[in-house]
């Protein structure tokens, strides 16, 4: 929480009550001497409140939150604010340049949402990741880290939450009435979501598009509907004024994902994932499908659930072990809508 009159710190930067000050914290020294840090922008509203992380590319290759993270806290106004919002577009920045999952350099901790929060004096990634915790996760009342399907997925709409966390549920409730399909995560690990649990804060995972949806109108509608959800979660928690909405019915359940059995090429059919994509699946359905290099059909991937699709492989080139259909073990049930907070409320 941040407090009226409260200067909000993040590393060496510092934004007094009613002010944006946005700026670069290092991490490790590269070999040119500049600092491999993240890019923050601090947006601490002029009276006290809950403060928000935003994080965008934890992964390199999920650009949406990148551009949607920036451009909440870039547009966010100070003196409207109640509490405070810290935005790290882009969290795994050397990740991003390789337009990777991973900073390709780092083959120990190459995937920073599996080892947050990192060792301050462990491999690479880990160092940025430690950087990260101590001064954005830290600072952290609640907490939002922006997934998409990157090189080699299409996800839709989709929090996970952490199994039985109710502020956890409220929190990806309060993303709003895009956002219909929420998903427990049974013992989450490695990640900031994870983090924030084991200190009794709520956060979630959200997922949303990936590169088949990178076309411009495409991605700027994914952005939009991003910073839409984000706004809805200040008006929430009453650091911004004006009536949150909520998504009356939501899928609750688990994921459940199939993995590839068989290396080819998937091969477009009629009536595919794409047609089913955000809605009611049934087991053994096929979704995808794997040809061999001969034209030849080698594996049909069914869904191995009754319940939602949430997201789908949309990289042709498949190898046994990669990750094809990504389903919602769920029911469609109705949900009582969360009491919003007035301004300065504790999350
Ligand atoms: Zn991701």
């Amino acid at each position: 929480m941040t407090s009226a009159g409260d200067t909000l710190r993040i590393g060496d930067i510092a934004a007094r009550p009613g002010e944006r000050v946005a700026g670069f914290v290092p991490a490790v020294e590269r070999v040119d001497g500049t600092g491999l840090g993240f890019p923050v922008l601090v947006v601490n509203g002029a009276r006290s409140g809950p403060v928000l992380v935003l994080d965008g590319g934890i992964h390199g290759d999920e650009q949406e939150g990148v551009i949607a993270v920036a451009e909440f806290a870039r547009d966010l106004d100070p003196g409207a604010l109640a509490g405070a919002v810290v935005a790290v577009p882009l969290m795994n920045v050397a990740a991003f340049e390789a337009m990777a999952r991973g900073n390709p350099r780092d083959t120990h901790t190459h995937d920073m949402n599996r080892i947050y929060p990192g060792r301050a004096d462990g491999y690479l990634t880990d160092r940025v990741a430690a950087v990260h915790a101590a001064t954005v996760g830290a600072a952290a009342d609640l907490e939002i880290t922006v997934h998409s399907g990157g090189n080699i997925c299409l996800l839709g709409e989709t929090i996970f939450t952490t199994s039985g966390d109710a502020r956890g549920l409220e929190l990806a409730q309060a993303m709003g009435p895009d956002w219909t399909i929420v998903l427990d995560t049974p013992h989450p690990a490695g990640s900031p979501m994870a983090a924030m649990t084991r200190r009794s804060r709520p956060a979630i995972t959200v997922e949303l598009g990936g590169s088949a949806a990178t076309l411009p109108d495409r991605l700027r509608e994914m952005v939009d509907i991003l910073k839409r959800a984000f706004g809805n979660v200040c008006r929430h928690y009453g650091m911004l004024g004006g009536e949150p909405a909520y998504a009356p019915k939501l899928w609750r359940g688990r994921q459940a994902v199939r993995m590839a059995s068989r290396s080819g090429v998937l091969v477009p059919f009629p009536g595919g994932a794409e047609t089913h994509f955000k809605r009611p699946i049934r087991r053994g359905q096929t979704l995808l499908r794997i040809h061999d290099l001969l034209g030849e059909p080698v594996e049909d991937l069914n869904a191995p659930c009754d319940g939602v699709l949430f997201g789908f492989r949309t990289h042709p080139s498949t190898t046994a072990g990669d990750w094809t259909l990504f389903c919602g073990e769920a029911d469609f049930v109705e949900v009582p809508a969360p009491s919003p907070h007035r301004p300065g409320d504790a999350p």
